[in-house]
């Protein structure tokens, strides 16, 4: 069931988006040769408590942490660790979320460590362009299938796939509410896009195959091939002025 979000609800979920998106700002920053995934999830955690918020993704279904931080080939739900030191040339991507006043913000973004080679820089514009592309198709009367399709198209344009196995979701009072969100679709298939929705749109992209694996850590989500991979992610709400980008606190984040 598809829960539509009031005007009030929906400046509740700003404020949980808010939260959202500075925490990536603070993680941003972190993003360097030498530190630990587990220190950007200390500095994530504590941003979002000193905003009298809780880090929505802290005991979600068992997970360990504040934050996915996931390394090159690992795409989603990667857990933080003090082991796991950053080194200049990798891809970072980093998925977070704050529950404000009963109500949640989701956003991830990838980040590079230094220099990185092409194929990673263009697989950050592609989960970027791609995210837009679909956000472009947010409006009355589309479909699901429509943002799906449009995303899929822009990643594509890249030579790159988007992962099918995970998909963006409805959200509001729970972190994922429905309806999914394919980064792929057929156009005017899927449910109905309507004033009031809430949803986190997420391409999550691969260089090579879009085929992933779980890692023994129950968590951990890496591309079969070995390809390095990005994700992008904001929660946006379709209103009667437009589209509002909850979590998006920067032009260029
Ligand atoms: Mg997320
Ligand atoms: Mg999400």
């Amino acid at each position: 069931m598809i829960h539509l979000k009031n005007k009030e609800q929906i400046s509740l979920m700003r404020e949980a988006g808010r939260i959202t998106g500075e925490a990536l700002l603070v993680a941003r920053e972190l993003v360097k040769e030498g530190v630990s995934t587990k220190q950007i999830d200390t500095a994530i955690r504590s941003y979002i408590e000193r905003c009298g918020a809780k880090p929505t993704f802290l005991g979600y279904g068992g997970f360990p942490a504040s934050a996915c931080i996931s390394v090159n080939d690992e795409v989603i739900h990667g857990i933080p660790s003090a082991d796991r030191i950053l080194q200049e040339g990798d891809l970072v991507k980093i998925d977070t979320g704050a529950t404000f006043k009963g109500f949640v913000g989701d956003s991830a973004n990838t980040f590079p460590v230094g220099k990185v080679n092409e194929t990673a820089e263009k697989l950050m514009l592609a989960a970027k362009e791609g995210f837009y592309r679909g956000v472009s198709q947010v409006k009355e009367g589309n479909r699901i299938g429509d943002v799906g399709a449009a995303i899929e198209g822009k990643v594509s344009e890249y030579g790159f796939t988007v992962l099918r196995r995970y998909v963006g979701h409805g959200v509001g009072r729970d972190m994922h509410e429905d309806p999914d969100v394919p980064n792929y679709g057929t156009p005017g298939r899927g449910a109905r896009l309507v004033n009031g929705m809430t949803i986190a749109i997420e391409p999550m992209v691969s260089a090579g195959a879009p085929d992933v694996y779980e890692m023994p850590n129950g968590w951990t989500v890496r591309t079969k091939d070995g390809s390095l991979a990005s994700h992008y992610e904001h929660t946006i709400a379709l209103t009667e002025e437009g589209v509002i980008l909850l979590t998006k606190v920067e032009d260029d984040l």
